[in-house]
């Protein structure tokens, strides 16, 4: 070929070789336009609508009817089953074949009984491919089944992909028809498009940006579209620039396949099995043909849903595993939120994902996976290091507002000191494509270069699932060492990990949690989600306690090892990262408030069974005295003696029947033993002259004015009054919350300047309860014309803390409802409850990364302490506070509308309290109060006659200890778990004790390994055992 000189005209070079394969210019001419060759009808389409999802067998019995490509069909939700019949022209032998499937909605290719292949525009699959080299021995004609959901990659959003759903969305086919597909035109465009990339990446000051520029040109020079014989010269340029090698000192990337897969979102559970299966069977037929593949996959639930749905795709991907090419990681059962799940879910996460990862695939894994949540709680390496995982991989921080986490590859150590070794993939994302792009961004972005030679880039499209695509495959595959490109292998996560940990020397280490400054909405939408977590949190607790001293009490009892199991895995499936941070869409809030309902109901039966059983015989050899009580036994399923005023009815009444009880640790007391102690000093509730109301007893004095808000509260032992001179507790305040986009999930910084006291009286205060064991009063707020909030203000003989049991009428539209106590406390940090511990954030917003924490999470209780006093905030379902100054804040209900138009909207319960103390919270007991305003003592109805006596079956000797968890041992019928906390931060030795036919005992991980180098010895005090601060420390204890 005569060659001119090439002019130094970088614009025209770069623009003709994107011309050459653009899908959009010149299509006649050039490369692109040669893609496919020759097509062919399909011989008939004919088309079946069912309205819920059905296996394939009951599928190919419905009636099927004509269709013509082009038609609609929906509406959303329902599913379109597809009879396809087809014929291969015998012309076409020796070409590859490929059906062309472009249609709305995601559709799954059957063959002969079986899903073979995910086929979803969105997801870049719009081919089937029927023959790689058509003989005349392979069949031509056949018939194939595609089930199309009625349902996009990322649901159905109506304007916006997070708008609520079009429930009457229409979809159509726009192409089915069989078509010869040019392989060797795919790779010379895969040549042609990486070459681009490179000019366009590394830029004008970069040498080989042009050495790429000129080979492509010469690329376009040599190469004929219409003449496939100058193919092959066009490619070895491609070739010769590729394999032109880095030096030894490059960055390495280490791919992985993966796709991202939410187990709930924008569309509902159910609809997430079947894009599991669209994706994994699709990864499957990736495998086949690339054999070096690699594909991680993350979510015990998703792989157990496809295990019961689709056996064959299953024991493939098994099969595949063995291989190492499909890799099991993360360890949980669903990528749950990282903020919100207590410490036990937390534990049962791993604890029923490693398990099933075990079972189904021969081991545990190593790496906690979890790249899309809203935040790390502090207690998740302890958590992780006790579920046998040491490394960590997640990238979400990338999206914080306001600060850029400073690290890529570093050590991030818990609450209690544990480390993990955690990686961010620098490209930001976990769903590459295989791009230029992604590599040089992955070397740019690292944090930690030179430092870290290696980094994760997982590629594959996700969130709503799809996963990779040979595109990105054969993109992956040409610049594995290129010079100029950071070299890149598949990879696997133990490979990355076993590289990084070795040249970890100098590393740095991150302390405290992963906070991500975005997102903070989530703490509080969809308040009855969080309402049932916390609430099925605290029954199941129950129900486990009950039931392990029921199983020593009553050796006929059946531990109910079963149901327990499936009522956790709906807990732990709604906590998945979408679900209980309440950014999902109303379909998969009406899925998770029934799973709630099954967890209360068959929770509740099981507590009661086991109530029963526990009193019903046999009491004999425990301590404590035969009572003849005929009364209802109460139950303490704490592990401290709690004196309360107990409600002896159901709560249907207004004026419930009450008594006085205390309850050992960890046990029962009949009501008439337990009320024989009268409160020393009765509550007294007092209206004074100006209308507002005096309620007292004996610790706290509390003056509440005629619109509920605290005018004083007076400490009486330490003559301390609570509220701020001036000010007014329980004061209720609107915010306007318009976000900038992320409407469910984001509160933005500026609500804040939108504060509105909510002062319009409807129903002023009125007493409810006149004292004695209970004073309240009651009053109506009316929040706008819609909306209004019922309270019910509760002061108990003994106790510590004033109740407000609140009931809101909620119909707003972008407002956020919180309740604030401005206190006498000074102090530069407050402090909240976290998974089995507390962590401290300021009160004050020096730097960026004070104030980016305007909205925070934390558990039951939060407080604000300066030395010798301070005040907690406590609540039974709510997690959003701000704790600003000395102004103590709990956010309560938002007004979202997307992607659920309702959110929220309706009636809500919710119980708060407030408690000043004297000295530390933790001298003060403020973590015991907090527990015991979340698990209630429960009435154990009783058969007449049945051992009544008072019974303590455990108890910890220092209150620094909790013993947060008593179930029955996973894999051993005669031995109990529990599980302890040092929630003190403090190191302390305390001693166990247990009125339990205990043989032995050991100490075991958070997978119930016991340590067989670490006896755990009786000695006549109990169990003694050292704690480091928040350590979690859990044991067997082997029965007689
Ligand atoms: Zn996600």
């Amino acid at each position: 070929m005569y060659h001119q000189p090439v002019l130094k005209n970088r614009r025209t070079l770069l623009e003709r070789a994107e011309k050459f394969i653009s899908d959009t210019y010149f299509t006649d001419c050039n490369l692109r336009g040669r893609l496919y060759g020759d097509t062919c009808p399909v011989e008939s389409i004919s088309y079946s609508m069912s309205q819920k999802r059905i296996p394939f067998l009951e599928a190919v019995k419905l009636n099927y009817e004509p269709y013509e490509v082009g038609d609609t069909f929906g509406p959303t939700w329902w599913t379109c089953w597809f009879k396809v019949s087809l014929r291969i022209p015998d012309s076409w032998r020796g070409k590859q074949v490929h059906l062309r499937w472009e249609s709305d909605g995601e559709a799954m290719v059957w063959m002969g009984q079986q899903p073979v292949q995910g086929l979803t525009k969105e997801g870049e699959k719009i081919c089937y491919i029927l023959s790689e080299c058509l003989k005349d021995s392979e069949p031509h004609s056949m018939t194939l089944y595609i089930e199309l959901a009625c349902n996009g990659l990322f649901g159905a959003g109506q304007g916006s992909m997070i708008a609520a759903p079009d429930p009457d969305r229409k979809y159509s086919v726009q192409k089915a028809e069989l078509v010869v597909f040019n392989q060797e035109v795919r790779e010379l465009l895969t040549d042609f498009e990486m070459l681009v990339d490179i000019v366009k990446l590394l830029g004008e000051g970069n040498q080989r940006g042009y050495q790429a520029l000129f080979t492509a040109n010469e690329m376009v020079n040599v190469c004929e579209p219409t003449n496939p014989s100058s193919f092959p010269a066009a490619r070895s340029l491609a070739l010769r620039f590729f394999s032109q090698r880095n030096g030894d000192s490059q960055h390495t990337v280490h791919a992985m396949g993966h796709c991202h897969i939410d187990s709930a979102w924008l569309w509902p559970y159910e609809e997430t099995i079947r894009k599991c299966a669209r994706s994994w069977v699709t990864v499957i037929r990736l495998m086949e043909k690339n054999s070096h593949m690699v594909f991680t996959c993350s979510q015990a639930q998703q792989l157990e849903w496809v295990r019961g749905w689709y056996p064959g795709l299953f024991s493939q991907i098994q099969d595949h595993a063995k291989k190492g090419q499909f890799i099991p990681v993360g360890g949980t059962w669903v990528e749950m939120d990282g903020n919100l799940p207590s410490g036990e879910s937390m534990v049962r996460q791993f604890l029923e994902g490693q398990c099933f990862f075990k079972k189904e695939f021969g081991n545990y894994c190593r790496e906690f996976w979890l790249p899309d949540t809203f935040g790390y709680s502090a207690q998740l390496p302890q958590i992780m290091q006790g579920s046998g995982i040491t490394r960590f991989l997640t990238q979400k921080l990338s999206w914080n507002l306001v600060n850029t986490f400073p690290h890529n590859t570093f050590f991030w150590e818990g609450l209690d000191g544990s480390q993990v070794l955690t990686h961010f993939p620098p490209g930001n994302s976990y769903e590459m494509k295989g791009k230029v792009e992604d590599l040089v961004n992955t070397v740019k972005n690292n944090k930690d270069k030179g430092r870290a030679n290696h980094s994760a880039a997982l590629f594959g499209f996700g969130d709503g699932g799809g996963g990779p695509t040979q595109l990105m495959l054969d993109r992956l595959d040409r610049v594995q060492d290129t010079d100029g490109l950071p070299r890149v292998q598949m990879s696997s996560p133990d490979r990355l990990f076993s590289l990084l940990e070795a040249e970890s020397s100098l590393l740095c280490t991150w302390t405290g949690e992963l906070f991500l400054e975005l997102h903070n909405g989530t703490y509080t939408t969809q308040a009855q989600i969080k309402l049932g977590n916390r609430q099925c949190e605290a029954l199941l607790h129950d129900v486990e306690v009950a039931s392990s001293l029921a199983l020593c009490q009553d050796n006929t009892f059946q531990y109910p090892s079963t149901q327990l199991h499936n009522l956790w895995r709906l807990l732990l499936l709604n906590q998945f990262h979408d679900v209980i941070p309440g950014s999902c869409i109303e379909m998969v809030v009406e899925d998770a408030l029934q799973y709630y309902q099954e967890i209360r109901s068959v929770g509740t039966r099981l507590l009661q069974v086991a109530g029963e059983a526990l009193v019903a015989k046999g009491q004999t050899e425990v301590r404590g005295q035969r009572s003849e009580d005929k009364g209802p036994v109460v139950l303490n399923t704490l592990p401290w003696e709690r004196t309360e005023v107990v409600p002896l009815t159901d709560g249907t009444t207004d004026q419930p029947v009450l008594a006085v009880v205390t309850v050992p640790s960890v046990g029962v007391v009949s009501i008439r033993e337990g009320s024989g102690t009268p409160p020393v000093i009765p509550v007294s509730v007092k209206v004074q002259v100006d209308g507002s109301v005096l309620m007292e007893n004996g610790i706290l004095r509390a003056v509440v004015n005629k619109d509920g808000c605290l005018a004083s509260l007076y400490m009486v032992k330490t003559n301390r009054e609570v509220i701020y001179d001036g000010w007014q507790g329980n004061q209720f305040v609107l915010f306007d919350d318009v976000p900038l986009y992320w409407d469910a999930w984001d509160t933005m910084d500026y609500h804040l300047q939108t504060r509105k006291p909510v002062r319009e009286v409807v129903r002023p205060i009125q007493v409810l309860s006149l004292g004695g064991l209970r004073g309240s009063v009651t009053f109506t707020l009316q929040i706008s014309e819609k909306s209004t909030i019922t309270q019910e203000i509760i002061l108990d003989a003994m106790c510590p803390y004033i109740k407000f049991k609140t009931q809101v009428e909620w119909f707003e539209s972008h407002k956020f409802l919180k309740v604030e106590f401005p206190v006498r406390v000074r102090s530069p940090e407050a402090t909240y409850e976290i998974q089995f511990g507390h962590l401290q954030r300021p009160t004050h917003r020096n730097t960026s990364w004070d104030w980016a924490r305007f909205e925070v999470w934390g558990h039951k209780w939060a407080d604000l302490s300066e030395h010798g006093f301070g005040v907690s905030l406590l609540n039974d379902c709510k997690y959003g506070y701000s704790i600003h100054r000395n102004v103590m804040t709990l956010s309560l209900l938002r007004a979202t509308k997307a992607p659920d138009a309702n959110a929220d909207m309706g009636s809500h319960q919710f119980t708060y309290a407030i408690m000043p103390h004297k000295g530390t919270f933790q001298e003060a007991g403020v973590i015991q109060c907090a527990y015991n305003l979340n698990y209630p003592l429960r009435l154990i109805d009783h058969a007449p006659g049945s051992n009544t006596a008072v019974w303590s079956a455990f108890s910890v000797s220092t209150a620094a200890v909790i013993l947060e968890t008593i179930k029955q041992a996973e894999d051993r019928k005669d031995a109990l778990l529990v599980r302890l906390y040092e929630s003190h931060g403090g190191s302390v030795s305390a001693s166990l004790s247990t009125s339990l036919p205990v043989r032995e005992a050991w100490h075991c991980d958070l997978l119930e390994r016991v340590d067989l180098s670490h006896p755990a010895p009786f000695t006549g005090a109990g169990i003694p055992l050292n704690f480091r601060p928040f350590q979690i420390v859990s044991l067997l204890l082997y029965l007689k």
